[in-house]
């Protein structure tokens, strides 16, 4: 079967695992060069953390990257492929050697949280213990009125363990929902987008209302090194100390303005040490004073307190999820190359990009280690001619940077035969008429959106 035409000559054919802001931007560059990119998308919609992660106060940014996005995934060489999760519905050895791909991109993100760092604490999630990624899955999109997952009950004195830019974004939301749901309580107007940019105070004052009249105990973040030590803000790598210092006065600032802002407490050098259990519930845990020496962190003996509360959530960072079949490294994957992000080397390639690869949760980093691995993939690895996409002078230099180290390294792959491309086509067909596209990516879009999303 020839549908589009696609199959007449022979082409490189990439399959790119998740369709957010790095899959999508990879598949884009491959795809202006006249590879045919097969995305595979584990959700209805592609727009991972932008709809997931992202706190939904963050309107227009948010409608910026949908849009983004849409547009990447409309280009006639790109084949989306919804509702297909790799190590579930396609398996990563089949994909990587059965299908005789050029080559697969993996850019599925960081999905899974950290495991909270004591012993057997897993057995109380949902029980007094929640972690980040569920919570402002959760939070995201309870509005809707399609919405199935787990409810979270915000409760007085929550206590979070944290301390990256997300686990601000935790507190807020446990703090701004707190405020949202009093106001209603009050009968009072509750805007959300309105109370994340005024802040709590001079919200609750437009009602004549104090935070003190609400008589709800705050959210407590804890982290376990010093508020200078804070991931808020990044150190470019060639930061003078002078640079550094004010880095780091910056941080204290960003930490502050959030606290007066959003009236959560906060406290530094403290890290959970045990569990609190009570009955069928885990109703706190205990904490440890740290030290911070020469950049380790040292737990103080005999500093145990309890720290008793109805919820726990914990936001200490998120991983990759493994992939049966792919080797793991701890926490990562395992690389051949890990500044390339080459995971694999052989007849099918396999690479990684994106927040799986930085290993740095934002959109800017995700979307440069895109522009290198797609570029590199098109330039070095498949041979393909620049097409006129925009990446930018220096990204490029850095690219060939990169490939003039790894020169030979990796040959450069041929075309995958007419045949072979109508094959593999064959079988994205299939997937994606089981799962009911029909290969309109902007008529799913409209389809799978529901009508309240926020
Ligand atoms: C609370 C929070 C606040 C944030 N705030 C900001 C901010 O203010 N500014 C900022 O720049 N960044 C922010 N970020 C981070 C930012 O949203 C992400 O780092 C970025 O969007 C990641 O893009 P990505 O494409 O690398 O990964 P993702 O968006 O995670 O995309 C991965 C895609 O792969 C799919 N996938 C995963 N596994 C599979 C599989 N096995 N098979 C098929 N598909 C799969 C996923 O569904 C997803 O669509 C925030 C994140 C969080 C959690």
């Amino acid at each position: 079967m020839n549908i589009d035409g696609k199959e007449t000559s022979p082409r490189h054919v990439v399959a790119v695992i998740g369709a957010a802001v790095a899959g999508s931007e990879v598949a884009r560059i491959l795809a202006e060069r006249g590879a045919l990119v097969v995305v595979f998308e584990q959700n209805a919609r592609p727009y991972g953390k932008i709809e997931d992660g992202l706190p939904r106060w963050h309107v227009d940014q948010r409608r910026e990257e949908y849009a983004k996005i849409d547009e990447r995934l409309s280009h006639p060489n790109i084949y989306y492929v919804p509702l297909t999760r790799l190590g579930r519905d396609v398996a990563f050895d089949e994909l990587a050697e059965a299908w005789g791909l050029s080559g697969v991109v993996l850019a599925n993100g960081a999905w899974r949280d950290r495991p909270f760092p004591v012993d057997g604490a897993d057995q109380w999630v949902g029980r007094g213990l929640v972690y980040q990624n569920p919570f402002i899955y959760w939070f995201n999109h309870y509005p809707e009125k399609t919405y199935s997952g787990p409810r979270y009950e915000i409760r007085p004195g929550t206590i979070v363990v944290g301390g990256g830019l997300a686990s601000i974004d935790v507190v807020k939301v446990l703090q701004l929902e707190a405020v949202l749901k009093a106001l209603k309580r009050l009968g009072k107007e509750a805007d959300l987008v309105r109370l994340e940019r005024e802040g709590i105070e001079p919200v609750l004052k437009s009602h004549g209302l104090t935070w003190q009249s609400l008589d709800f105990k705050p959210c407590k973040l804890y982290y376990r090194r010093t508020v200078l030590d804070m991931p808020l803000a990044d150190v470019p790598p060639n930061a003078d100390a002078k640079k550094i210092e004010a880095i780091r006065r910056a941080k204290t600032k960003i930490l502050d303005k959030a606290q007066r802002k959003y009236l959560f407490e906060f406290q530094e050098l403290s890290v959970p040490t045990g569990l609190i259990i009570e009955g069928e519930r885990m109703a706190g845990i205990k904490l440890s004073r740290t030290q911070v020496e020469q950049g380790r962190v040292r737990v103080v003996a005999g500093s145990e307190t309890e720290h008793r509360a109805d919820l726990t959530i914990s936001s200490i960072g998120s991983i990759p999820e493994p992939i049966p079949g792919l080797a793991q490294n701890g926490e990562v994957y395992q690389y051949v190359d890990q500044k390339l992000g080459l995971l694999r080397d052989g007849k099918t390639a396999v690479f990684a990009t994106g927040n799986v690869l930085t290993g740095k949760g934002n959109i800017k980093d995700s979307l440069e280690s895109a522009v290198e691995t797609g570029t590199f993939v098109a330039e070095r690895y498949l041979g393909l001619e620049p097409g006129g996409f925009d990446a930018s002078k220096g990204e490029r230099q850095a690219v060939q940077e990169v490939a003039q180290a790894q020169a030979g390294a990796l040959a450069v792959r041929p075309p995958v035969s007419a045949a072979h491309v109508a094959e593999i086509l064959a079988r994205v067909r299939n997937r994606q008429s089981a799962v009911g596209y029909s290969g309109e990516y902007r008529a799913w879009i409209a389809k799978v959106t529901p009508p309240d999303l926020q």
